[in-house]
């Protein structure tokens, strides 16, 4: 089997598909997300170990190296969401653009070359080769190339962060225009817009160049697809 990531032909690691410090909670936490975890039922469960041979050692280190060690040092080095958020709207700043973006871009592209049934929606397609080469080639492209924007998810009155939560992978249209990817990890939702026809400029939420991103404050159980994709896990045999 070749590397997914180079396509050269050496032995492949087994690769995590979402990096497991997005779902790895601190132990301090454990009673809160056992909380979170009775609220949301199956589709909350920590799916650990969520790995493939997908990648050689060097892409692998790559991957580790360039995009995951900066993201978890922004994001957890200290908290950069705390885990109370009242607020309706979360302002993440200080970005850096093609660093934040790559990352996401990679564990999009982890999940449409994987074969894990939480990733089975997530098809790519032709584009799954054009994120090869911007991945390679650490190229983030333009905000509107596969823009991204998300929701910061908290979970009962409380406004509790649901940090370690991660569910199955969910895509939509937006009228029926570009499909629309949906990954619940690092405490929020992160949308991908894949399609040649980007979202309105005037979007005022999606990652910009100059490193902000404007996050709404959810709760989980309010995530439309979700509440319906978890009524249905929840739905008696
Ligand atoms: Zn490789």
């Amino acid at each position: 089997m070749n590397c997914r990531l180079c396509l050269e032909p050496r032995a492949l690691c087994e690769s995590h598909i979402v990096p497991e410090f997005l779902f790895r909670p601190g132990y301090d936490e454990r009673h809160r997300l056992l909380k979170i975890r009775r609220d949301v039922g199956e589709a909350g469960h920590i799916k650990k170990g969520i790995r493939e041979p997908l990648l050689c050692s060097e892409c692998e280190a790559a991957l580790n190296t360039q995009f995951e060690q900066p993201v978890h040092r922004l994001l957890y080095d200290p908290p950069l969401i705390p885990s109370v958020v009242t607020s309706e709207r979360f302002l993440l700043s200080g970005l850096d653009y093609a660093t934040f973006k790559l990352f996401h871009l990679s564990i999009l592209w982890r999940a449409s070359v994987a074969r894990h049934e939480l990733f089975r929606h997530v098809q790519l397609g032709p584009y799954e080769e054009v994120v090869r080469g911007m991945l390679r080639s650490r190229t983030p492209g333009p905000a509107r190339q596969f823009q991204i924007f998300g929701s910061v998810l908290v979970r009962t009155s409380e406004r509790l962060l649901c940090d370690g939560v991660i569910t199955q992978a969910i895509v939509t249209r937006l009228n029926s225009g570009p499909r629309v990817y949906w990954m619940v990890f690092g405490g929020a939702c992160w949308n991908y817009v894949v399609g040649s026809h980007p979202l309105p400029e005037a979007f005022p939420y999606s990652l910009s160049e100059a490193g902000t991103m404007e996050l709404a404050v959810t709760d989980i159980l309010d995530l439309k697809p979700f509440s319906k994709f978890m009524s249905e896990i929840r739905r008696p045999e």
